[in-house]
Formats: C-alpha cells, structure tokens, sequence
C-alpha cells in the first residue's frame, strides 16, 4: 500500500510547489484545505460566507468544519494524496488518524524554513485563478508577465490573505500551533524534516528519494 504524504510548513514555505511537481511526476493527488475554502469563498455557498472573515483576518477556521470538508473531497481507496494545510494543531492531527487515515500509512514531511524571510514571499506571491499554479514577483515571473505557464490563463491574482498584516497574523497562527502536530508525529516515527530553504528542485529530489 503506497504511503499518502502530510505536508506541514508555514504559509510560503513551498509545500504548494512541491505538491504540484509530485502531482505531476508522481501520481499523487493534491488535496488544499486552504483551496477548498477558497473555493467555497468562490461559490459564495453558506460555508464560504461563514468562513470568508475567519480566512481574510488569517485565522483558523474550526476543526470541525474543516475536517467535514476535507472528507467530502476525498477518496483514499482512489487516489495516494498529498494532504496539503491538515493538520494545522493537535486535535487535526488525531483526527486524521482517527476518522480519515484509519490505519492507511501517511508520512509528514515537515518543510522547515526561517520564517522572517516568509513575509516577502508571500507578499510577492501570485496565483493562477485558473489553475493554481503559483508564480513569484521577484523569484519566478511567467515567461510572460501575465500569463500562466501552465494554462495560458490570465488571471495571476494575490490571494485575500496574502497581505503584509494578514501575513504575520498567519505565521504567529503557525508557530502557535504547530509544534504539538510535529511531537505527535516525531513520537509515532512518521517525521521526515527538510530543509525548505534550498532550491525547489533539490527540495523535490529530496522528497522524491524518500517515497
Ligand atoms: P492555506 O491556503 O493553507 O494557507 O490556508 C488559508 C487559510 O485557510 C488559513 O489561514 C485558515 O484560515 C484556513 N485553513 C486552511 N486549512 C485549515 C485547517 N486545516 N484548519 C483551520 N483552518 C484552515
């Protein structure tokens, strides 16, 4: 049975980038909290009403609701995931194991980066409405300014959140919570660590030689 991975890092640390090269050389099937929100957010659907102040203000919608949504979007007997912004704090954590892993295996990999660069990424970052794929203002323009790469799209928006104070509410959100989720899976022998701030490509060689 072939292992789901768990993405664990800070807003901006690359885990959105990685998943979409594993996605597309690997198999794997990218599943965003974050994204699904956003896309309720889209629709304008009650949930998205509910959680669209929660989100703008950088704080963390509730574990309940989130997980009923994370559920309703997958199938694990179909597809090796890549679980990308779950868990974000303890309860999240057993939860998975419990309700939605239910003895499936699932490795985290844990991106670990110096958060004071993260307000300048992200603050710089741009995301294809239409695909997904994620650009940088200062480190990885389209080839062209505008365009998306991947689809052609010509939408390159700055995520609601992605906003100077928004921003370090979203880090300190982070770094409050994260730490009980990296013991849990230290504790159960599932922790693999990188190093986040080396180059998107040595990051997915580095990945890649673990799975
Ligand atoms: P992300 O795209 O992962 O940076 O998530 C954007 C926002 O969505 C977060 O700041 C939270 O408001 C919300 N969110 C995403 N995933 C979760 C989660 N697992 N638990 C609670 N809130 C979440």
């Amino acid at each position: 049975m072939k292992s789901h991975l768990i993405f664990i890092g800070a807003p901006g640390s690359g885990k959105g980038t990685q998943a979409s090269k594993l996605v597309a050389d690997k198999g794997f099937k990218h599943i965003s909290t974050g994204d699904l929100l956003r896309a309720e957010i889209a629709k304008k659907s009650a949930l998205g009403i509910e959680v669209k102040q929660v989100m703008d203000e950088g704080k963390l919608v509730s574990d309940d609701l989130v997980i009923r949504l994370l559920q309703a979007n997958i199938d694990l007997n179909a597809s090796q995931y890549i679980f990308d912004g779950y868990p974000r704090n303890l309860a999240q954590a057993q939860t998975l194991d419990k309700e939605v892993l239910k003895g499936y295996p699932a490795t985290s990999v844990y991106f670990e980066i110096n958060t004071t660069k993260l307000v300048e990424r992200l603050t710089n970052r741009r995301t294809c409405k239409d695909c997904g794929a994620i650009y940088n203002l200062i480190s990885k323009n389209p080839k062209v300014i505008g365009t998306c790469d991947q689809c052609g799209g010509t939408n390159l928006v700055q995520r609601a959140d992605d906003h100077e104070d928004v921003i370090k509410n979203r880090l300190k959100v982070f770094q409050e919570t994260i730490d009980p989720v990296l013991k849990y899976y230290q504790d159960l022998g599932r922790l693999m660590k990188i190093n986040a701030e080396q180059a998107p490509d040595e990051i997915f060689k580095m990945i890649s030689s673990k799975l």
